[in-house]
């Protein structure tokens, strides 16, 4: 079996006083190499599971560990780091910049990597390639649709090879064509070898997919949305009792 990339142990997160529980000791392991819905309606935690996920924020209990590393042991500049080496973002908003190329928006993913210029522009034009977009390298994101603009989001988080590429929500903006255009990007990364978790509240979109974790009122249960059917063996899988 592949080496576990996200891992969470436990993991609880409270918010503010008195104290609500957005997360309630949640244990889950994506593995390399798969790809993988989290589903669930609004206020089920979704968010809090994602920032947890990428690092973003640290449990108030329990664990998370990120290709191995527990994040808790980490202070904050290396745990950027670990973030920026291990984990590419999609967002639902896109978060290009608006005033630079798609090339260019590419590149700033390889920004803290060490890459110089050049070669980070190299990389760029791979990336964009491997979302179909060649052809847009040089247009501004107000000069692309909805879908091209996340597909040139997709192209910067994969553009440093991340161990896992985290989706929020990512066609949430996007008119049902796109949409399926972007999920089938994120498909077609999958196979190639790009670890995917999607985060989303479109049951249609995840039935799509793989591995589907489903999550209601903090607490995750995987067993009530269906199986792996990737792999057959749910014993590790993760999904809370
Ligand atoms: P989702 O992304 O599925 O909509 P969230 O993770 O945003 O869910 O929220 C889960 C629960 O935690 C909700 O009840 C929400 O109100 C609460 N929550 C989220 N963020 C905060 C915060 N910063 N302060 C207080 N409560 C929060």
């Amino acid at each position: 079996m592949s080496a576990p990339v996200l891992e969470l142990v436990g993991a609880s997160r409270e918010y503010g006083s008195p104290p609500t529980l957005a997360l309630d000791r949640v244990d889950l392991v994506i593995r390399r190499g798969e790809l993988a819905a989290i589903v669930g309606p609004s206020g089920s935690g979704k968010s809090t599971l994602l920032n947890l996920m990428g690092t973003l924020d640290r449990p108030t209990a329990g664990t998370v560990r990120v290709d191995g590393i527990d994040v808790g042991e980490l202070g904050d500049a290396a745990l950027s780091a670990l973030r920026a080496r291990t984990i590419g973002f999609v967002f639902q908003q896109f978060h290009l910049a608006d005033g630079v190329t798609a090339l260019e928006n590419v590149a700033t993913g390889l920004l803290y990597s060490g890459v110089r210029a050049s070669v980070r522009r190299e990389r760029a034009a791979e990336a964009l390639d491997r979302v179909g977009l060649s052809h847009r390298a040089r247009h501004l994101p107000r000069q692309l649709s909805g879908g091209e603009r996340q597909r040139v989001a997709i192209a910067r988080a994969i553009v440093g090879d991340p161990a896992v590429l985290l989706a929020d929500e990512p066609t949430g903006s996007l008119d049902s064509r796109s949409g399926a255009t972007v999920v089938g990007i994120l498909r077609e990364l999958h196979a190639a070898g790009t670890t995917v978790v999607v985060i989303t509240h479109d049951r249609e979109l995840a039935a799509g997919l793989p591995r589907r974790i489903g999550i209601r009122d903090g607490r995750l249960d995987e067993a009530s949305i269906g199986d792996r059917t990737d792999s057959g063996d749910r014993r590790d899988s993760g999904a809370a009792a």
